[in-house]
């Protein structure tokens, strides 16, 4: 049985104001019986950690360095994230993919990275909507997913997969439930040819998860929580979201 996991993606929103209220009432909403986990920027890491210290919900950050360390302008490596607690880690956003040109290989070394300073890479998947109605939806994330399986080898079942189409982040557009399950069922055999652990590893769905539609989409077979941006950044929803995981 697969525990599930919401992870809020605070993306480059927030202040200190304004997270210390978030976090706060996040305080009070909880606990819950799924892993929760906020993805906050790297600013804004050191306090969070510091709001979040004796809570259920578990720190991570947006994305990471493939490098280890060095003269890397701006950067920020994944020895860094852990020394400030986070446990995860969102490498491959297809907002990095489509403004920083990030390849399919860079975001397997990023994930190998952060593995190896025992950060869980969250690893996001996703189709345009151009490839979605050229059939290629398939072909996208399997050669999305193949890096990272080339590249991590034997520790591909440390990841945490998350398949977002990216004409649903943001957008308002959902995949329904079978749309997501059927991309969510082809990943995970993906991973069964590659780990003997593929059956215990979770598989997030992004893009527009709202409080009315989580519990749909979380009752799908291989769909083992979700990865929220928007709705993360109110409270009530977020937790909403979180109870639907439950
Ligand atoms: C995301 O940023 O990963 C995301 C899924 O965003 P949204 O929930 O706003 O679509």
């Amino acid at each position: 049985m697969r525990k599930k996991l919401v992870v809020g993606n605070w993306k480059m929103h927030g202040n200190r104001a304004a997270n210390a209220a978030l976090l706060g009432a996040l305080k009070e909403a909880g606990p819950w019986t799924a892993e929760v986990a906020v993805c906050v920027p790297f600013p804004y890491l050191t306090e969070t950690a510091l709001a979040l210290t004796g809570q259920q919900v578990l720190l991570g950050a947006q994305d990471c360095s493939s490098h280890e360390q060095g003269a890397y302008t701006g950067e920020v490596s994944s020895a860094m994230l852990s020394d400030l607690g986070c446990r995860f880690v969102i490498v491959g956003h297809s907002e990095r993919r489509a403004y920083h040109h990030e390849s399919d290989q860079l975001v397997a070394d990023k994930a190998k990275a952060a593995l190896a300073h025992g950060v869980t890479p969250i690893v996001c998947v996703g189709e345009t909507l151009a490839e979605r109605e050229a059939g290629q939806t398939e072909v996208v994330v399997k050669r999305q997913l193949a890096a990272v399986i080339h590249t991590l080898t034997h520790c591909i079942g440390e990841i945490v997969l998350a398949y977002e189409p990216v004409w649903a982040i943001g957008t308002g557009l959902t995949a329904t439930p079978e749309q997501a399950q059927a991309v969510h069922a082809v990943l995970r055999k993906q991973l069964q040819a590659a780990s003997q652990k593929a059956d215990a590893m979770r598989i997030l769905y992004g893009g527009s998860v709202k409080a009315d539609n989580a519990a749909q989409l979380f009752a799908q077979p291989d769909i083992d929580g979700g990865l929220i941006g928007g709705a993360s950044l109110k409270a009530a929803d977020f937790a909403a979201i979180c109870r639907a995981a439950m």
